[in-house]
C-alpha cells in the first residue's frame, strides 16, 4: 500500500525515539513491500527555536495532508518561563484540536521478561495486556460554565457529555475489543453522577450492535482498585476524560518504566501517535532513551491508521522478542544498552 507519514520528533529524547520508529516503519515498508512516504516538520521547542509558533501552520498543512502522524514529544525548559502561548506543550493541545482527536487509546502490557520491571509482584502482573479508550476532547476539562468567581471564593467545572459523545468514543471501545479479547468494561461513577447514567445508558445501547463483545458497567474507584490488585483481569477499559486521564496513568505505571507506553489518538482525519513518556531533557542527546514507547507506538499507527494488523503484530513481536533476550536501556535492564543497539535488534527481528 502507499502512505504518507508525518513525523515530528520535537524536543528532547523525541527525535531520539522517534528515529528509532521511522527505522521500523522503513523496514516495515520494505519487508512487506509497501510505499511509505515519511517527512518530517517542526514542533514544540524545536520551531519555537526557529522564530515560529510551537505548531506551525506548515506543520499542522503537512499533518492534515498525511495519512498518519508519528510525534516524539515536546517540551524544553530554555522555554519554560515564556507565556503560555509560546511553551513547546501548547502545540500538544493545538494539534490534538485542530485534528479533531476524541479517542485516545492507550494499551499498557507486561512484556515478558519484563515481570519485575513494575511495582505489583510478578506473578499479580503476569498476563497483563489492557487497553484504555479514553475520551479525549468532552467531559470536565471542556464544559461550559467554568471559572473562578472574582472573589476566589468558589470555581466551577462541568462535567457534560452528549449522546453522541459517548456513542462514537464507545463504537471505538467496541470495535476495538472485536480485534482483542472481546471484553469492554465501560467505568464511570452512576451511583453519584447523572453523567454517568447517562454513559452508562448510551453505552449498553452500543453494545447491542456488538453481541459477540462482553460488557460490564464498573464504578471508577473499584476500577482504580482491581488495577492494582488484578491487572490481568482487564481487557478494554472504555471511560470518559478525566477517569480515563487517572486509570491509564495508573495502567501504565504498573507495567513498568514510562519509555515502554505507547498511544494513540484517533478522530475523524489523520490519527496521532505517540509515546507516553515526554522529552526527557535529564537524558537527551545520550542515546539512551527507551525506543520501545516509539516503536510500539509505530505498530499502532500501522494497526489503526493504516489498518495493516499482520505489520502491527510483526512489529510488537520484533519487541516481544528482544526484550524477552534481556536486551533494553538502562530504564528496563541491566544490560543498559544504546538507543540505537535496541532498535537495531528489533529490527532484526521485524520477519514478514
Ligand atoms: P518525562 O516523561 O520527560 O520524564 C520523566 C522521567 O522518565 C525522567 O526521569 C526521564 O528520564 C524518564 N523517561 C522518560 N522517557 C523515557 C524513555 N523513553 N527512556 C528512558 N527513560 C525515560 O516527564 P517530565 O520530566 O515530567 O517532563 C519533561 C518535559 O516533557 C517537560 O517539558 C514536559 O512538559 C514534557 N512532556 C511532554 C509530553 C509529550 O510530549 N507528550 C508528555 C509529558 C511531559
Amino acid at each position: 500500500m502507499k502512505a504518507s507519514i508525518l513525523l515530528l520528533p520535537g524536543d528532547g529524547i523525541g527525535p531520539e525515539v522517534v528515529a528509532a520508529a521511522e527505522q521500523i516503519l522503513r523496514a516495515v515498508g520494505a519487508r512487506f513491500a509497501h510505499d511509505f512516504t515519511l517527512q518530517s516538520a517542526h514542533i514544540g521547542g524545536a520551531a519555537l527555536r526557529r522564530g515560529l509558533p510551537p505548531l506551525p501552520d506548515e506543520t499542522l498543512k503537512a499533518a492534515r495532508a498525511a495519512d498518519a502522524v508519528l510525534l516524539g514529544a515536546v517540551g524544553d525548559p530554555e522555554f519554560d518561563k515564556g507565556d503560555s502561548s509560546r511553551r513547546p506543550e501548547a502545540a500538544l493541545l493545538a494539534i490534538r484540536k485542530a485534528l479533531g482527536l476524541y479517542a485516545n487509546l492507550r494499551p499498557a502490557r507486561v512484556w515478558t521478561g519484563l515481570e519485575a520491571a513494575g511495582p505489583l509482584k510478578p506473578d499479580v502482573l503476569a498476563g497483563t495486556d489492557m487497553l484504555v479508550v479514553r475520551e479525549l476532547t468532552g467531559g470536565l476539562y471542556y464544559g461550559e460554565p467554568r471559572g473562578i468567581d472574582a472573589d476566589g471564593g468558589s470555581a466551577v467545572n462541568t462535567m457534560r457529555y452528549s449522546r453522541g459523545e459517548v456513542e462514537r468514543i464507545a463504537r471505538h471501545a467496541f470495535e476495538a475489543a472485536r480485534a482483542r479479547r472481546n471484553r469492554v468494561t465501560s467505568v464511570d461513577k452512576a451511583n453519584v453522577l447523572e453523567v454517568s447514567r447517562l454513559w452508562r445508558a448510551v453505552v449498553t445501547e452500543v453494545a447491542h450492535g456488538y453481541p459477540d463483545v462482553e460488557l460490564t458497567h464498573m464504578l471508577v474507584d473499584a476500577c482504580a482498585m482491581k488495577i492494582a490488585l488484578a491487572p490481568s483481569s482487564f481487557d478494554v477499559i472504555l471511560t470518559e476524560n478525566l477517569f480515563g486521564d487517572i486509570l491509564s496513568d495508573e495502567a501504565g505505571a504498573i507495567v513498568g518504566s514510562l519509555g515502554l507506553l505507547p498511544s494513540a489518538s484517533l478522530g475523524e482525519g489523520p490519527g496521532l501517535f505517540e509515546p507516553v513518556h515526554g522529552s526527557a531533557p535529564d537524558i537527551a542527546g545520550k542515546n539512551i532513551a527507551n525506543p520501545v514507547g516509539a516503536i510500539a507506538s509505530a505498530a499502532m499507527l500501522l494497526r489503526h491508521a493504516l489498518t495493516l494488523e499482520t505489520e502491527a503484530s510483526a512489529v510488537e513481536q520484533a519487541i516481544a522478542w528482544t526484550l524477552s533476550t534481556g536486551m533494553g536501556t538502562r530504564d528496563i535492564s541491566q544490560r543498559a544498552a544504546h538507543t540505537t543497539e535496541v532498535t537495531a535488534m528489533i529490527e532484526s527481528a521485524l520477519q514478514p
